[in-house]
């Protein structure tokens, strides 16, 4: 049952052919056979799960089901709030927190009947790559468990791609969905900032972060978007604009529309995915689309860019974990001031303290001008930039990563080569326009690429209607691994 597409799920809970509580205990069966060796999961509440998917069940013999989802299973990266269980963010510092109030996200899922599989490891407060910052365990891909499955998001994309659910939402403030979409062959959205309600997702850059799902196929993406956007009361950054519709996503015609592309970069980028580009967008211009190169040169900024103002918001945001309020305490008797470094020392990894030290740095009065303050001008000229392509492009075509997925261990010790994962993907977020990472074939090693595709503000409608088209190239098609190694 597990290996089924959201797609065939959902037709198969709506036909009568599938139910809830089987479908979600074939996927606890699968996560117990095989999470030993991906280490996606955090924690697994089976009697919880279970309850939860009979209850759908019941609903539906009544014939009144909470929607056409009901039923149908979404793990959640643990950095999302639900009422009653932990929230631990890939932290020690937070690892006995339990969320005293739901999300909204987990809100508007339950109100369709979607059956939630929380804990979902990650990057702790998603700061990384490669799942490798977690405080609890290294998450490793399906299609290669040598190899990392991409972050900060890692446990979500390691779930769906290897089958242990259909379906996963994450969250993105600088590529930390489309990366590991990409890595892990699967579909995975950030969607237009202020698209989706951030009541409930633990803050780690606030100008940046939003939530999206992950999908093993596009419609889990158009249906999850639909499900969770809106504007919220609790979110005053959420936009008035209509909820996104499942039917905003219809068709396209490839030859109407015009793509932007970049120059192929054979210095940064692997060969192989230098050639799937190149292939793609030939296709595209076969097919008729208008294909106009643009200028990137601006966005090689994006990345210290966003390294300042990412690190200046998480060091306001995380100053709330002070061993008082929430989650972990040292209190070893001494003063006050002692209580705060002792609880935050043993509490966060290097790589958060790191931030949280860049990040007061470059908001300290002396430097603030010179780091934050420019920063934020550059932005500005980023977004700018979109604007200026968006005049001549509808979508922007480009690679989600410049490589597949690398070793475990291997970039580890060097802070920067980590930080050029995210190369490609960081500049969409600076600007809060919606992007998507979608499955383009394998490398010569069997590893997924993939590719990102961009849009202007609040046309998730549009952009997914040609993920659709693309998901009919069947030179872009992956099979997710059945076996895991
Ligand atoms: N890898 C980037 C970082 O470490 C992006 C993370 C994210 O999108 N949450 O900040």
């Amino acid at each position: 049952m597990y290996y089924k597409t959201y797609s065939e799920i959902k037709s198969g809970l709506n036909d009568g052919s599938l139910n809830s509580f089987e479908l979600c205990n074939s996927y606890i069966q699968r996560i117990e056979a095989i999470d030993p060796v991906i280490n996606a999961f955090l924690r697994l509440n089976k009697a919880k799960i279970s309850e939860e998917a009979n209850e759908s069940d019941k609903r539906r013999k009544n014939g009144k089901p909470l929607s056409d989802m009901d039923g149908i299973p979404i793990g959640l990266k643990d950095n999302i709030c639900i009422q009653g269980e932990k929230t631990t963010c890939g932290s020690k510092i937070l690892e006995n927190f339990v969320s005293p109030y739901n999300a909204t996200v987990i809100e508007k899922l339950k109100s369709k009947g979607f059956i939630l599989f929380p804990g979902l490891n990650m990057d702790e407060f998603a700061m990384g790559s490669s799942t490798e910052n977690s405080a609890y365990q290294t998450t490793k891909n399906p299609f290669d468990t040598s190899r990392i499955p991409g972050g900060s998001s890692g446990g979500s994309a390691a779930a769906v791609a290897s089958s242990m659910l259909p379906l996963a939402l994450g969250s993105d403030t600088g590529g930390s969905i489309r990366q590991p979409a990409s890595l892990c062959g699967i579909w995975g959205l950030k969607p237009t900032y202020g698209r989706v309600s951030r009541y409930g997702l633990v803050a780690y850059a606030s100008s940046l972060d939003q939530i999206g799902p992950f999908s093993n196929d596009p419609q889990g993406v158009i249906d999850v978007l639909s499900v969770i956007s809106g504007k919220d009361l609790y979110d005053s950054t959420s936009a008035n604009t209509p909820a996104f519709s499942s039917i905003d996503a219809g068709k396209i015609d490839i030859s109407k529309i015009r793509i932007g592309i970049m120059k192929p970069n054979p210095s940064e980028w692997e060969q192989d995915i230098v050639d799937r580009y190149k292939q793609v967008v030939e296709k595209l211009a076969k097919s008729g689309a208008a294909i106009i190169e643009l200028d990137f040169s601006l966005h090689s900024y994006s990345i210290p860019i966003y390294y300042i103002i990412a690190t200046a918001e998480c060091s306001s945001n995380l100053a709330r974990f002070d061993g008082i309020r929430y989650g972990l305490r040292v209190d070893n008797g001494g003063k006050l001031e002692d209580l705060y470094i002792n609880s935050k020392t043993s509490g966060f990894g290097d790589e958060v303290k790191r931030r949280i030290l860049l990040g007061t740095f470059t908001l300290s009065s002396g430097y603030y001008d010179a780091y934050y303050g420019k920063a934020q001008k550059a932005r500005i000229l980023i977004k700018k930039s979109y604007d200026e392509f968006f005049k001549q492009v509808d979508f922007i075509l480009q690679p989600t990563s410049p490589t597949t997925a690398f070793k475990t261990g291997e970039r580890t010790k060097d802070p920067i080569q980590m930080y050029m994962a995210d190369v490609l993907t960081t500049s969409v977020n600076l600007a809060g326009i919606p992007s998507i990472s979608i499955p383009a074939g394998l490398d010569s090693k069997g590893l997924p690429i993939g590719l990102q595709i961009t849009s202007p503000a609040f046309q998730e409608g549009k952009l997914l209607s040609l993920v659709n088209e693309l998901a009919r190239y069947p030179e872009l098609k992956i099979q997710l691994p059945k076996e895991i190694k």
